[in-house]
């Protein structure tokens, strides 16, 4: 297995850049290509001739296809998905990303549909332009203040590939750029959804650069009087305060030197934006935060961070608790540097920021940098930033063997930020968060138990939708109800939320005797089919009675209508009697219904053997089961069985496993990652502790085969600080 140091994602090649490929006729006769020459000269600061070729028809279909189209300004619709892949350039993306810019608004708006972009630009592309699609069909203005937070997860989670946001974020930049075009309650509408919600995002995700002009042009767009002002005290101040920061940067400049620091120190801007917050939140007048001076120390490693922090502190005096070190501990969108306030000349307060080269440009383009892509970096050392970049990405989202190549790299980035939920809205726009797999029984449950109670139906965006089927992120989903409407046992087998299968449970206890017979037995029914109760077999009946271990059949009613036996498994047992082993994927069990056994799990591949148990029927075992020693004592219990490798290729098998880990934050959700990656997932969890540090980890996971489990057991092993990782059996 490749390790995380083994190469960087693209080899970095030294020599110079060649020129750019010569313009193909086509391209430079289009009206707009002037448009376009830009852009494309920045393209070749860092793309091959391939990926500019490439990304030259994309600019054309786009050109084309949005042609006697305008922008609310009156100019031709092309300088928007122009601007757009020049801001994703700026961030250095890949060719894939700039061509799904540029095509970003064709599909809604033009005659060339998602199969088009596919067969000419691949798949990657289509989907990077589907997604940016899907966010653009969210209303965000319909919903709550305060729900923001929640929507941001939702977008966050209904986007598999982040290139999808870092598209979106530069065509809310760009739109936000050429607000004025538009009437003042939109221009409102749209500067409150970028400050409520995509300045955070972009702020989630580390890109500073953005998130800045998004605050300043969101703020100027709400509040223009207030943005005015503001902006005016921020200039004279400025002018005021020219000697004084003139003299903390000498002060700091000199020090340095003498000590033989090389180091880049700047007096930093302050922005308008956070002025503005700051007199907000903190109640703070103009003149206090505009005496604040603020500063920053750019470094070549981290060692040299901490000496310069020396320095200034003893060059001014720190105030107590004024330090933060955001390199040990870095802030949750990887942000790097130290920072601490000083009381500097004249009593004034400076506050210092100190960092590396790389951990400013981190702290700028975030988890953009990472895709900054060397097709040709010539700087020797930008293979080691690339290692950098995806050693802090590793911290942050799940990055596993990303030296392999960069299609491995984006694959292992295409991670749900918040895997295990789906957030959906009721009609009236309020939005609920549910685990995944939650269905509109969850839902109806969630909002109000009565609602659950006589829930009979449900509407998804409009349409009638399944009460059994999972919901999706971003639905609207409304539940219909009606007074006579009573709990159905059957939903115990589809709800996932604990509140809706307790609140079910609770209700149906309530039944009296009779009722739950009655109920039971119209349950079992409706999972029979074309098989009637009363037709079951007298064999058939009594052997399932007493695998449930219930005296008779009204008794087994009883425990169906109070969801302590589900109908399926009733329904199964019965019916596989009657059809014989058509879907049965072990060969020789007779016919015989049979479980898998809990103690050792067997998949396909293991060895296997069947044990016949008191109580439980035919149980499925690995033949290397601690648990059937008693072969040669009672062979007659044992019956010889084998996979039926056809039947098995599609099947999901559970199987547990015993990972041994170092504790740390983040670890766990790790390796659900990497088991999300390695496409299995987790049934059940728990944990032990070995040790003060290690922890046991144990898991039942679902995966095709031997095979399958293998690929999964690697992918954990490469979870940093993993000791083991073992089978369970
Ligand atoms: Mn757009």
């Amino acid at each position: 297995m490749p390790g995380a140091d083994s190469g960087a994602t693209v080899p970095a090649v030294t020599e110079q850049h060649p020129a750019l490929p010569p313009v193909a006729p086509e391209v430079g006769a289009s009206p707009n290509y002037p448009r376009y020459e830009p852009l494309r000269q920045l393209l070749g600061e860092y793309l091959g001739a391939d990926s500019i070729a490439s990304i030259d028809e994309a600019f054309l279909l786009a050109d084309r296809a949005h042609e006697g189209q305008a922008r609310a300004s009156g100019e031709p619709y092309i300088i928007h998905p122009i601007a757009v892949a020049t801001i994703v350039a700026q961030m250095h993306l890949d060719a894939e990303s700039i061509e799904a810019a540029l095509l970003h608004d064709v599909v809604e708006d033009t005659f060339i549909n998602a199969d088009d972009i596919a067969l000419r630009f691949g798949k990657t592309v289509m989907e990077l332009v589907n997604g940016v699609t899907k966010l653009d069909k969210i209303r965000f203005h319909n919903y709550r203040e305060a729900q923001s937070e929640n929507l941001r997860k939702m977008i966050l989670a209904m986007t598999r590939d982040i290139r999808v946001i870092l598209i979106k974020l530069a065509d809310r930049t760009h739109n936000m750029r050429t607000l004025g075009a538009l009437r003042p309650e939109k221009q409102a509408r749209i500067a409150k959804e970028t400050l409520e919600i995509f300045a955070p995002i972009a702020n989630r995700l580390g890109i500073s650069d953005i998130r800045a002009e998004l605050e300043e042009l969101g703020l100027a767009a709400l509040y223009p009087l207030r943005y005015r002002v503001l902006k005016a005290a921020v200039a004279k101040a400025r002018n005021n305060r020219k000697e004084i920061v003139n003299e903390i940067l000498e002060s700091i400049r000199r020090r340095l030197a003498e000590v033989g620091i090389p180091a880049r120190v700047l007096g930093r801007e302050k922005r308008i934006y956070s002025i503005y917050m700051k007199m907000v939140h903190k109640v703070l007048p103009f003149h206090e935060i505009m005496d604040v001076y603020a500063f920053r120390v750019i470094v070549g490693d981290v060692d040299t961070c901490y000496r310069v922090l020396g320095q200034v502190h003893n060059l001014f005096k720190p105030l107590p608790n004024g330090f933060k070190d955001y390199i040990a501990i870095p802030k949750i969108n990887g942000y790097q540097s130290l920072h601490t306030s000083l009381v500097g000349p004249h009593g004034v307060p400076v506050e210092i920021q100190i960092r590396t080269e790389f951990m400013d440009q981190m702290a700028a383009q975030g988890v953009a940098a990472h895709w900054s892509y060397k097709e040709k970096g010539s700087d020797p050392t930008s293979s080691a930033a690339q290692k950098n970049a995806q050693q802090w990405m590793k911290s942050i989202i799940d990055l596993q063997n990303s030296a392999g190549s960069s299609q491995e790299f984006v694959e292992s980035v295409k991670t749900d930020l918040f895997p295990d939920a789906i957030f959906v809205f009721t009609p009236e726009g309020k939005i609920y968060d549910l685990p995944s797999g939650a269905t509109a029984v969850d839902f109806a449950y969630a909002i109000h138990s009565d609602i659950g109670h006589h829930c009979t139906g449900a509407r998804v965006n409009h349409h009638n939708f399944p009460l059994s089927r999972p919901l999706e992120s971003g639905q609207t989903v409304e539940i219909v109800t009606s007074p006579q409407a009573q709990p159905n046992a059957l939903w115990l087998s589809s709800v996932v939320t604990s509140r809706a299968r307790a609140k079910i449970r609770q209700y149906l206890k309530g039944l009296r005797q009779q009722e739950c017979v009655l109920i039971g037995r119209r349950l079992l029914q409706n999972a029979l089919g074309r098989m009637r109760v009363l037709d079951i077999p007298k064999e058939d009946l009594s052997r399932l009675l007493a695998e449930f271990n219930k005296p008779d059949l009204n008794a087994l009613c009883v425990d169906i209508a109070l969801g302590n036996i589900l109908t399926v498994s009733v329904a199964q047992r019965l019916l596989k009697d009657q059809q014989g082993e058509s879907s049965c994927p072990i060969k020789g069990t007779g016919g015989q219904p049979f479980t898998f056994a809990q103690c050792c799990l067997p998949i396909p591949g293991d060895q296997i053997i069947g044990h016949v148990t008191p109580g439980k029927g035919l149980v499925i075992h690995n033949c290397i089961c601690n648990n059937i020693r008693d072969l040669e004592k009672a062979p007659d219990r044992f019956l010889k069985v084998e996979w039926d490798v056809g039947k098995t290729v599609d099947m999901d098998f559970q199987t547990g496993l015993r990972i041994e880990i170092e504790n740390r934050a983040g670890i766990l959700s790790e390796i659900s990652n990497a088991i999300d990656v390695a496409s299995s997932r987790i049934e059940a969890i728990n944990s032990d502790v070995k040790s003060d540090q290690v922890h046991i980890i144990n898991l039942v996971i679902v995966v095709r085969d031997r095979l399958h489990l293998a690929a999964v057991m690697r992918r954990i092993k490469s979870v940093p600080n993993v000791i083991h990782v073992n089978r369970k059996n």
